[in-house]
């Protein structure tokens, strides 16, 4: 009898699971919550957290953070439409905002919520170091990865078995809120699994080099990413993008592909890598 019951249970998930198509890797993701229930309160929440927070406006830095945003977000969109993938972006709106606060961070929220924290410039060093984050942040988003922590989290929950499936804005905001850790829980986030980790770095590589910036820079920022770890208690921005030696060998070995894919959107050099004193 519970046998079946559980039968039941994971033929109705299976039902109602929704699988979208991830158009950088062409796999099948789960996607339980759709972005029209998923966007509006990762809007919701984002607002919220710039409310409460130090915002930046009007100066070298925060209209840096904006330029490099704004050139990833048209990097993802040509990437995208040359790649079939027409409309993808349509229900995003990208926005970009620096935090002033210590916190060694920056994170993309679904539908293309920017948020750079002052405390992750000194690693980033110059604008390229902060494509090269961004573009990973960006490739978080675009991909899904977070979604489907969520959509993991539902099942892990119960909350999508039989007669629960219509999931509440409650419900959608409490896995939300544990998913993403917003506000003062930003640095409650789960970390990413390593296979999504992989996936960001090669997206980003990408959106980097189609933006102009050079690729090769992306294994020199995570190296400075794990000296910075340090001592026994690294930042949240390692522990939630754990940097070793592996990824950063993969990151050199991807850059040359990365610029060879710059070159099919017309980007033949990079912008120079001058180090920014902010
Ligand atoms: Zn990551």
């Amino acid at each position: 009898m519970k046998f079946k019951n559980v039968i039941i249970a994971c033929s109705t998930i299976a039902l109602f699971l929704s699988c979208a198509t991830n158009p950088f890797t062409g796999k099948s993701t789960m996607a339980l919550v759709p972005n029209s229930q998923l966007f509006p309160t990762a809007f919701a929440q984002y607002n919220q957290v710039l409310s409460e927070s130090n915002v930046e406006t009007g100066t070298a830095r925060a209209d840096m953070i904006t330029r490099v945003g704004q050139r990833i977000a048209v990097a993802a969109e040509r990437w995208l439409n040359a790649n079939g993938h027409q409309g993808y972006l349509t229900d995003y709106k990208w926005e970009y905002n620096l935090i002033d606060d210590p916190t060694v961070n920056a994170w993309c929220m679904p539908g293309g919520k920017i948020v750079f924290y002052t405390g992750i410039l000194p690693i980033a060093q110059s604008e390229t170091g902060v494509a090269a984050i961004m573009g990973h942040e960006v490739a978080h988003a675009l991909a899904n990865h977070g979604q489907q922590r969520m959509s993991a989290a539902y099942i892990q929950q119960g909350l999508a078995v039989a007669g629960n499936v219509a999931i509440q804005d409650d419900q959608t905001r409490d896995a939300f809120n544990q998913y993403y850790g917003v506000g003062s829980n930003v640095l409650g986030m789960l970390p990413f699994s390593r296979s999504h980790e992989t996936e960001a770095d090669k997206i980003g590589l990408y959106l980097m080099g189609i933006a102009g910036y050079n690729p090769t820079e992306a294994s020199n920022l995570w190296v400075r990413m794990k000296a910075n770890s340090g001592g026994e208690a690294p930042p949240e921005m390692l522990s939630t993008h754990p940097s070793n030696d592996s990824r950063i060998a993969n990151l050199k070995a991807l850059a040359p592909q990365a610029i060879e894919e710059s070159k099919k959107f017309g980007v033949s050099s990079f912008r120079p890598i001058s180090n920014f004193n902010y």
